[in-house]
């Protein structure tokens, strides 16, 4: 038996529906980051153009610098050696290589948080969250309220007739709904 120890990193996900608190949580841990004086970089995918360009920016309006990409691929690319910590935010939007991108970085010894929604509009798995939050060493998974009665929210519920699975946007388009509040789409339920 070898006792050669590894300096090992770990995957942390933040998880739950829209106005959970994701993003606000993501920037309150990569604030401590900071305070730490760890070296950080933090991604988002380009296709969240909500609110800025690169920062990342929670619905009231904290904000982080963070560096757009393209694909899950860049993310490895971009990261310096020396980086210790990764933040990413909209892990939803990512391909499914992210998990195996988070991987690699967590083997590297680099400590990596990722936020992202858990369910769709039609309350069904999102892209590689799933999988991501199998992956990590620890998720976090947080509640909104529900607009319609107070409950506890774990549904995004899209106002709008679109059924595209990504129509980015906030206020308006999508709120936090309980279960009892949520409604699926007509033609569709939620997954069983
Ligand atoms: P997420 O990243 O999960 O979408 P954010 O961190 O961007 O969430 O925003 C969380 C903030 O959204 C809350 O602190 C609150 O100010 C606001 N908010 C708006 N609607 C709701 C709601 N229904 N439940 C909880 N917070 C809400
Ligand atoms: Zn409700």
């Amino acid at each position: 038996m070898s006792d050669v120890r590894h300096r090992t990193g770990w995957v942390e996900v933040i998880t739950g529906p829209m106005f959970s608190g994701k993003s606000e949580e993501l920037i309150r841990r990569l604030r401590r980051v900071e305070i730490a004086r760890q070296r950080l970089q933090t991604f988002k995918p380009a296709i969240d153009d909500r609110f800025h360009a690169t920062d990342i920016v929670s619905h009231n309006q904290q904000r982080m610098p963070g560096e757009t990409v393209a694909s899950s691929a860049e993310i490895l690319a971009r990261v310096d050696e020396a980086t210790e910590v990764v933040g990413i935010d909209e892990g939803q939007f990512f391909d499914q290589d992210l998990v195996e991108v988070c991987n690699i970085l967590a083997k590297q010894g680099k400590r990596v948080i990722v936020a992202g929604l858990d369910q769709d509009y039609r309350g069904r798995p999102f892209g590689p969250m799933p999988a991501m939050m199998a992956a990590a060493e620890y998720v976090t998974k947080q509640l909104a309220i529900c607009v319609i009665c107070g409950n506890p929210a774990n549904h995004t519920q899209r106002l709008t007739g679109s059924r595209a699975q990504i129509q980015v946007g906030a206020q308006g388009l999508y709120e936090a709904r309980c279960r009892c509040c949520f409604q699926a789409p007509p033609d569709e339920s939620p997954s069983a």
